[in-house]
This record gives structure tokens, C-alpha cells and sequence, in this order.
């Protein structure tokens, strides 16, 4: 059907045409003016139509966009290039292979490298057998006194030798080392009793304050957890766990102390070597079985004071320097891995 529009149009001639080709007008056209009511009517039937499309779309989107949601999902799981794949996040099936190492590893020759240390600690002969920690309380006190002892003796042993530890609780129990004596007992006061132990000024603070809180919270006694004992001023993870078990006969975790962390380093008992004792707990906890947990602090602090020196180990008179990796290097003449 002919527009109105266009049928209003008037006839162009082929004289005209060609004139205005010439002219460069090209195609160019110059329609009459429309009359305002066929202007307005023509404005109305395109919104409407526009509108039209809004309401359609509008109404089909959300029927279909879930199915289309689901479908773009799908391809994006199916269809991704390799060089993608590769930068993306690794794929389950690495993560499970990753955890079950993780899981399953070991140290190689762990069992021959522990046999041959507990060969050489058999005599028991090192300061921390007969000064350590778990030594120095008296057992002839109630269990409730010596379970405080043996916190205090953990407290004061932090960067100080066994031997220093050891001299420092014979004075304090002379003195009385129970807590309502301790709570009696200027600060000053004991400071001195416990010169020269490493940083004992502070360490004077820490066994007021921590004597208080076991008066006032525990009833006189020391925490039975370990969250309790690490809330304690200056009292750490290492103490934490070797306090549980020396005091209370529990096996929380394993104690790991300076001669720990460093041997643990050198005999290749971490996957990889770690920064801090605590990384170093985490790491032998991932794969010592359990029932070594116990003896493995007395057994290490004590090779480390007698032969796996911090400095200049006695490399060359220890039993695994056939399949020690730091041992191996050091007596290969090769300059040993830096050790943490
Ligand atoms: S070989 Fe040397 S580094 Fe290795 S455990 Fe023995 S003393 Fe320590």
C-alpha cells in the first residue's frame, strides 16, 4: 500500500534529475514540508512500536535468563583454552595430589637418622637430662607445687642455658617457690634470686604477674590448657606444650626450642626449611608419628648441647654423617645449605 507520505511527493522530471547531478547534489533530496498533523501521527507510531519492543523484551528475559545464565556457565567450564587453563586456578585433581603429598610425605631415612640419635643420647649425659626443665621441681611438694615449678623453671629456661635455669630454681625454692610466697615476694626480690637468667628483669615481671593470675583464676593452681597457659605473660608456645605434658601428662604438640628448630633444619626433617620454631613444630607435626612426640624435645635439646652444635657441629664423631644432608656437605668439604 502507497504511503500518504510519499504520494503527497511531487514528480521530478529527468531534466531536473540531471541538473542536480551535475550540481554535485548528488542524491541529496529536498522534500517538501509535511503537514504537522502526518508529522505527529508518524512521531506517535514509532514510540508506540518502541515501546512495543521494551514490553516483549521485558517480559521474555527473565523466563530465559537463568536457562541462558546456566548455558554460559557451561561453555565457560567446557570451552576454556589451554594457555588460559594454565594462568587459571589449579584443577581439583592437582589439589588433591598436592594434599595427599602433603599428607603422606616423610623424610627420607628419618627412622636410621632418630635410631642413631637415641644411640648417642643413650648415656643421658647431656645438662638437659639431669638440669632440664622437667628436673628442677620438687617432688617431694604437693602435685598442685610442683606443676607452679615446673611453669617457672619453663619460664626462666627462654634463651638461657639449662645450667643457668637450674641454679636460678635451686634459689628460688630455697627461698619458697609456691605461689602464696611468690604473691608475698617483691618484684625486686625476685629479680635477684633469678640473676643472671637471660632478660630476668623482665622475666621478674612476667612470674608476678602470671603468679597472680593463677591465684585469682585457677585457684591457686596453674591452667590445664594450653590456651590458658599461652594467655600467661612470657609464657610461649614451646613452654605451652612442654608444660602441658610435664604437668598435666597431656600431649598437645611438640616442643620446640632453638637446638629443635636448628637440627630439624639440618637432618632434612622439614619439607622445606622453616623461619621459626613454630613453623618447625608445624612442620615435624605434619609426619613424626605421635609416639615420638613425647621424647623427641629431651632428645634433640640434648644432642644439640652435646654433638649438632649451633656452631661447629661434631660432624665428623656423629653417627649419621652418611645420611645426614648437612653432615653429608660438611664432611664432603662442600660448604653445608645455610641452616635457619
Ligand atoms: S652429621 Fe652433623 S649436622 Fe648432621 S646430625 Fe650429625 S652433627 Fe648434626
Amino acid at each position: 500500500m502507497t504511503s500518504p507520505y510519499f504520494s503527497s511527493r511531487p514528480a521530478r522530471s529527468a531534466a531536473a534529475k540531471a541538473a542536480r547531478a551535475l550540481s554535485g547534489l548528488g542524491s541529496v533530496r529536498k522534500t517538501a514540508a509535511k503537514p504537522a498533523a502526518e508529522r505527529k501521527q508518524k512521531k506517535r507510531e514509532h514510540v508506540k512500536v518502541e515501546y512495543d519492543d521494551v514490553q516483549v523484551k521485558e517480559e521474555v528475559l527473565p523466563d530465559i535468563s537463568s536457562e541462558v545464565l546456566q548455558v554460559n556457565n557451561d561453555i565457560k567450564d567446557k570451552v576454556v583454552s589451554p594457555g588460559k587453563r594454565r594462568n587459571s586456578s589449579p584443577k581439583k585433581s592437582d589439589l588433591k595430589k598436592e594434599k595427599l603429598d602433603e599428607d603422606t610425605w616423610e623424610p627420607a631415612n628419618w627412622r636410621e637418622l632418630l635410631k642413631n640419635i637415641k644411640l648417642m643420647r643413650e648415656d643421658e649425659t647431656a645438662p638437659v637430662d639431669s638440669q632440664g626443665c622437667e628436673r628442677t621441681a620438687d617432688e617431694s611438694e604437693s602435685p598442685q607445687i610442683v606443676r607452679y615449678q615446673i611453669l617457672v623453671s619453663l619460664m626462666l629456661s627462654a634463651q638461657t642455658k639449662d645450667q643457668v635455669t637450674f641454679a636460678a630454681m635451686e634459689r628460688l625454692k630455697e627461698h619458697g617457690l609456691t605461689i602464696p610466697n611468690i604473691i608475698n615476694t617483691k618484684e625486686d626480690k625476685v629479680g635477684q634470686l633469678i640473676y643472671p637468667v637471660g632478660f630476668w628483669k623482665r622475666k621478674a615481671i612476667f612470674i608476678k604477674q602470671a603468679t597472680e593470675i593463677c591465684r585469682d583464676k585457677y585457684d591457686g593452681d596453674i591452667p590445664d590448657t594450653l590456651e590458658g597457659l599461652l594467655a600467661l605473660p612470657g609464657v610461649g608456645p614451646k613452654m605451652g606444650h612442654i608444660c602441658m605434658h610435664a604437668a598435666w601428662n597431656k600431649m598437645t604438640g611438640i616442643g620446640v626450642d632453638t637446638h629443635v628448630h636448628r637440627i630439624s633444619n639440618r637432618l632434612g626433617w622439614v619439607k622445606k626449611p622453616t623461619k621459626t620454631p613454630e613453623d618447625t613444630r608445624k612442620a615435624l607435626e605434619a609426619w613424626l608419628p605421635r609416639e615420638e612426640w613425647e621424647i623427641i624435645n629431651i632428645l634433640l635439646v640434648g644432642f644439640g648441647q652435646q654433638t649438632c652444635l649451633p656452631v661447629g657441629p661434631r660432624c665428623t664423631g656423629c653417627l649419621n654423617n652418611k645420611i645426614c644432608p648437612y653432615g653429608k656437605s660438611a664432611m664432603s668439604g662442600r660448604k653445608p645449605k645455610k641452616q635457619e
